[in-house]
């Protein structure tokens, strides 16, 4: 068998002569370009020394080339790991470090200083620039010209994906080529992707959301996409009347809702939104519908699992839930410290099992095994509860829990009612250490913009709304939350600023 994940994806690859990606200029990459451009790379990985199961770590600006290397990766036998644009060399340090790739690929402006990185670890350096000039795209063809693909099962690694950072280090998450496959093949049906399908991807390719959903999607549906550098609302809106559907972050809607061109009749064309990575708010799954008529579809899913849970495509999509279990994905709510299972309504751990669940962490096996449970069962670290009708709610992190004074106290449920108040943008909730109660209940608050807002008035329009011990013994009033690149809040940065705020 060649390369299991690049056999089933052609086995649905349309006529060569469809497109895969347009970009904003007008560049078209067709499937025929796909197979034909993978395939020189994956010769030239090969001649770089290349061999199955090393690691190629890549950090490159996105664009077609860039995907086109994720798959000559998948080609080659290797094991795709993409990086963040955004880390810095000190943070790059970390990652070739603990990934020990073969060969490391980035943009041309960043190959001098990351030459000593890369060498430091024993990885040999290449660059990949759009269109391939001068780059390991062009020399490919000539180095090593009878490349066949390497031969990989169901269970190789296809890739080692680092975790977005959110509570503490990144993690490194090895996927298998059927990880990447099931999931691929099971969202296609549930969300009814087709050939003619055109998605407008404004999302990066380093992280899950954009590479493993979106483009594995799309490849699995023999469909096209739109790739845009970066979310722009201008662009997005532009490029709108060629689209079909459109996945993005919960800040790329809220983006949109902002824009004056969003209305019913730009929108009437497009057959699908969805929207996951964070909580989608329900005043911006609300707001939406009433400006375009489309009810966002939000689905719930992490790098190591791959998506989990998404709401339906007919049926109702309801704002504040992230659905029910994919086919084929076994979902639960556990105690988390007995592991045994909670009744339908309460609130506990959520646990996964199923083909999307990855192979474990990288070079950690402590952590591995530490976070999965005998029966398989993998511990996402989210909790959750199942309402009467079968959806799952997410209401936060396990790590963002506030025990207080004895009690449990949900950052969401309070963070709700902040955010619904009069001038405010948003709202972070978040326990620091009290001399009295353990933690303490903190809220950090952002003002819309022209708005001020009082901080012990905030506290005191609570005393009504919350329980006594839910309530925040201090508001904080911010500029803005500290978030990662994925636009995720850092409530452990919060924490680590205010951990003085009543130990004075
Ligand atoms: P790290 O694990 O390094 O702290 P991270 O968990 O943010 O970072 P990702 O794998 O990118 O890294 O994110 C997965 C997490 O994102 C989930 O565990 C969940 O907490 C959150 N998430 C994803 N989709 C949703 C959603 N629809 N609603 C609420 N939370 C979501
Ligand atoms: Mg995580």
């Amino acid at each position: 068998m060649p390369s299991y994940l690049f056999a089933k994806l052609a086995a649905r690859m349309p006529s060569a002569d469809r497109t895969f990606i347009e970009t904003p200029t007008g560049r078209i990459i067709t499937y025929g370009d796909l197979v034909e451009g993978t395939g020189r790379i994956a010769r030239a990985l090969v001649a770089r020394g290349v061999r199955p199961g090393d690691r190629v770590a890549v950090q490159v600006e996105k664009s077609p080339e860039a995907v086109m290397l994720y798959l000559a990766c998948v080609r080659a036998g290797a094991v795709f790991l993409p990086l963040n644009t955004a880390y810095t060399l000190a943070e790059l340090d970390y990652f070739l470090g603990d990934a020990e790739p073969a060969l490391v690929v980035c943009d041309p402006k960043s190959r001098d200083g990351l030459t000593p990185v890369a060498e430091r670890y024993g990885a040999r350096i290449d660059t990949l620039d759009a269109e391939g000039k001068g780059s390991l795209m062009e020399r490919a063809a000539a180095e090593a010209p009878d490349f066949a693909d390497v031969e990989r099962g169901p269970d190789d690694l296809a890739a080692i994906l680092y975790t977005s950072g959110t509570t503490g280090r990144s993690k490194g998450a090895m996927l298998s080529h059927d990880n990447l496959w099931s999931n691929a093949l099971t969202l296609v049906d549930y969300w009814r992707f087709t050939s003619e399908d055109v998605l407008l991807h404004a999302l990066p390719i380093f992280h899950t959301h954009g590479l493993f959903v979106a483009t594995n999607v799309i490849l699995a549906a023999g469909a096209s996409m739109i790739f845009l550098p970066k979310f722009d609302a201008d662009e997005v809106m532009r490029l709108m009347p060629k689209a079909t559907t459109m996945m993005g972050v919960p800040t790329f809607y809220v983006r949109l809702l902002q824009h004056e061109g969003l209305t019913r009749e730009a929108t009437a064309h497009m057959r699908l939104f969805i929207s996951g990575s964070a909580p989608l708010l329900a005043d911006t799954h609300r707001a939406w519908r009433e400006r375009t008529g489309h009810a966002i579809l939000e689905r719930y899913g992490m790098t190591e699992t791959n998506m989990n849970t998404s709401n339906p495509y007919d049926g109702d999509r309801v704002a504040g839930t992230v659905g029910f279990p994919l086919p084929g994905v076994s979902l639960r709510v556990v105690d988390p410290e007995s592991g045994k299972e909670l009744p339908q309504g309460e609130i506990g751990m959520i646990e996964v099992k199923g083909p999307n669940v990855f192979k474990g962490y990288w070079r950690n096996p402590e952590k591995t095994k530490a976070e999965f449970r005998e029966d398989g069962f993998f511990i996402t670290g989210d909790l959750g509860r199942i309402d009467e009708r079968g959806y799952v709610h997410i209401v936060g992190r396990g790590k963002d829990l506030i025990i207080t004074g004895g009690y449990n106290v949900y950052p969401k449920e309070v963070e709700t009612e902040i955010d619904a108040m009069p001038g405010v943008a948003e709202s972070a909730v978040f326990g620091v250490p009290h001399p009295d109660f353990g933690e303490g209940v903190t809220a950090a608050v952002v003002p819309e913009k022209g708005a001020s807002l009082d901080a012990a008035a905030i506290v005191k329009a609570l005393e009504g709304r919350l329980a006594k011990f839910k309530q925040p013994k201090q508001v904080v009033v911010v500029p803005e939350l500290p978030r990662n690149t994925m636009g995720k809040v850092q409530k452990n940065v919060l924490r680590e600023t205010y951990k003085d705020l009543y130990m004075r």
